[in-house]
Parts: structure tokens; C-alpha cells; sequence
């Protein structure tokens, strides 16, 4: 995530800010200018940006429960921003924990949205595909105690987040339950959405067999697979396969596993890289600890680049968490087969070689070479 400068008063702000703390002036995020700016009213309910001396807009409806700060077209037919527009089913939010819980959600979905739309990934509603729009339903597990709960999971476009995820009791006890290392309301969407991602950019876009290649043969039974994983676990190996227990379950689900993890890397990458973050430990003789953050990740770097600068990074940051008495930021190693596996997906989000087949640096260096 970038960091962004109020246009009034040069205060550092921040993605989720509604308003700047040095100033007051109420700040909005316009996302085809990937920024967040500060407003000045315009009359009624129209904002004038001070970014890119754009046309007034207005708040998206959501903004009214203060779960989105994100700007729209002033007079346009769409009442909601292009993230939420994907909302299919939101919570009851006459229930104050409700509103809480989705607010929490829409704070993890808005960084999922910043990253589609920085690689310009297809995004479809409903409405405008009804086969294969993404859309999302939040939904509150029924009141009887006993009763069927929510299962967070994806199906055909259709993402689905049980709000007990944005209980961090809740989710504490999942992850010690399913002994991850690792679980967060950004790690749901980041993993459903490369579900989404892999029936239309994979399945669809001409590149299963180089997936099945990467990924393993995804035709063997999946229902029979995930049972097979929860009642054997996972084999010993796996770290030297897989980036995650939980991927080595399917090659669908090793896909959306690594999948979130690359948009992992990346967006931690870009925050550091936003602060100027430099690791040089002074007892590091031979340099090998050694990482400067002074690209975009999104744009430039190679997936070897972007590995030789996470693996210092993540390091010194797992480090700092020790010192504080926090779990590693990230309780992952990521070993060179997983490395191939990221390949496929940077290799996916940057549109290389999706017209030949033939996967190729090419695009990459230029965009490099530009900078
Ligand atoms: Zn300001
Ligand atoms: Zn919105």
C-alpha cells in the first residue's frame, strides 16, 4: 500500500483516513487515480478533489456507515464505489456487532480492491456477468447455537465471508484449531479471490495446461481431496513444496494459497518500500541480509527481484515481532519450488505472456527500463 500526502497541508495520510488529522479537510480515495485526496465541498453532496483536478464526485453510499471512504461519479446511475458494487449480501446492521464486523470486512476488502485495480485485473459484477461477475455475500451465522455455520469459500464468482472471521476471538480459535500459523479477514479475500481469478484467468484464459504444469493435475476430485486433508493432514515435505499446509490439499487450492500469498508479498512489499524501509544488519559481513525498498512492486521487479528483497525483509520484520512478543508477521519459508509457483502468478497479474502462451520478461524489463 502506498502512502499518500494531504494536498492541503502535506500531512502524511494513510488509506483508511476519512479525514486529514492535521487540517480536517475530509479526505477520499478516487481509484482510477489510485489516490487518496483531500475534498472540498461542491454543493449538495458533491466533493471536489485536490488530486488531479478531477470532476466533482461524491461519496459512495456505504460511506453513510462510515465501512468505505472510496469516491464515485457525482450524478452517475451507481450509488456505490467500484468496490462495493461486488456486495451482493451485506449483514444485518440494525445489530450494532454486525456493523462493527462488516466495517472490519470492508476495511479488508478495500486493500484487496487497491491491489485488482493496480494490475488492472478484469472485474466483472454480477450485473454485468451473471455466470462469472465477482460478487461477495457476508453473512452472519444463524441464531440457534447449534445450527450450521457460515463457510467462508468461493464458488463460482460468488465469495463468501462468514462475519464470525472478523471476531478476533473467533478467528484466534480457528487458526488454533486448524494449526495455522496464519489467518486474517485480508488472507480470506486475498485466497477466495484467487479462486475468482483462476476460473477467468486460468481456466478461461487459455493457460490451464501451463497451470497444471505449475500446480499439479486439478481434475482429480476435490471433495475427496479435502477430505483426504483433513483426516490425513498434510504430507511431511510440504515446505519444500508448498507454501502453506492447507495447499497441499488440492492444486486449486495450492493455487489460491499462493496466490494470496503473492499479493501478500507485494503490498508489504510496497508499504516498506512507501517508508523507505533499507535492511542492513551491521553484523551481516557478506551481505546476504542486505534489502533496499525503493520500488513498486506492482509494476517492477522481476519475481526473483521481489523474493531477494522479501526474504531480508520478512526476516528483520519477524524479528522486531520476537522483540515485541507478536507472532512473526510472516510465519512462512518460502522455498525455491514455491518460488516457481509465484512465477506463474506474477507472471498472471502482470499480463505476461498471456496473449503468446510463452511466458516472457520482456514487458517486464521495458517497464523497468522506463522508470
Ligand atoms: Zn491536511
Ligand atoms: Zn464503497
Amino acid at each position: 500500500m502506498k502512502l499518500f500526502r494531504c494536498q492541503v497541508c502535506d500531512n502524511i495520510i494513510y488509506f483508511e483516513n476519512r479525514t486529514c488529522g492535521r487540517c480536517g479537510h475530509r479526505l477520499g480515495y478516487v481509484p482510477e487515480l489510485e489516490t487518496l485526496t483531500a475534498l472540498e465541498p461542491a454543493g449538495g453532496e458533491s466533493w471536489t478533489p485536490l488530486a488531479g483536478k478531477g470532476a466533482a464526485r461524491r461519496f459512495c453510499a456505504n460511506a453513510d456507515y462510515d465501512v468505505c471512504n472510496w469516491l464515485t461519479a457525482a450524478g452517475g446511475q451507481d450509488r456505490l464505489c467500484v468496490a462495493c458494487r461486488h456486495n451482493d449480501t451485506i449483514p444485518d446492521i440494525s445489530q450494532p456487532s454486525h456493523l462493527v464486523a462488516w466495517r472490519d470486512i470492508e476495511f479488508a476488502k478495500h486493500r484487496l480492491f487497491y491491489s485488482l485495480l493496480r494490475w488492472k485485473l478484469p472485474l466483472k459484477t454480477r450485473a454485468e456477468d451473471p455466470a462469472h461477475g465477482l460478487a461477495f455475500e457476508f453473512l452472519a451465522d444463524p441464531p440457534h447455537p447449534t445450527g450450521p455455520k457460515v463457510m467462508t469459500g468461493h464458488d463460482d464468482g460468488v465469495v463468501t465471508i462468514a462475519l464470525a472471521e472478523a471476531d478476533s476471538a473467533e478467528i484466534e480459535k480457528r487458526r488454533a484449531e486448524l494449526a495455522e500459523p496464519y489467518r486474517s479477514l485480508l488472507g480470506h479475500f486475498r485466497h477466495e479471490v484467487g479462486h475468482h481469478y483462476w476460473d477467468i484467468l486460468v481456466r478461461d484464459g487459455g493457460r490451464l495446461e501451463q497451470c497444471r504444469a505449475t500446480f499439479g493435475d486439478d481434475s482429480q476430485d476435490y471433495e475427496a481431496a479435502l477430505k483426504r486433508h483433513y483426516e490425513q493432514g498434510a504430507p511431511a515435505d510440504w515446505p519444500e513444496r508448498f507454501v502453506s499446509a492447507y495447499a497441499t490439499s488440492h492444486p486449486w487450492e495450492d493455487f489460491a494459497e499462493t496466490w494470496a500469498h503473492y499479493l501478500h508479498i507485494v503490498d508489504t512489499l510496497e508499504t516498506a518500500s512507501a517508508f523507505g524501509v533499507r535492511i542492513a544488519p551491521a553484523v551481516d559481513r557478506e551481505g546476504a541480509h542486505f534489502a533496499k525498498l525503493d520500488f513498486d512492486p506492482y509494476v517492477v521487479g522481476t519475481i526473483g527481484g521481489i523474493v531477494e528483497a522479501w526474504t531480508p525483509f520478512v526476516v528483520a520484520m519477524n524479528s522486531v515481532n520476537r522483540a515485541m512478543g507478536r507472532p512473526d508477521l510472516y510465519p512462512f519459508v518460502i522455498a525455491p519450488a514455491v518460488v516457481e509457483k509465484l512465477r506463474f502468478i506474477h507472471d498472471l497479474v502482470r499480463g505476461l505472456g498471456r496473449t503468446s502462451g510463452i511466458r516472457t520478461e520482456g514487458a517486464e524489463q521495458l517497464a523497468a527500463a522506463a522508470r
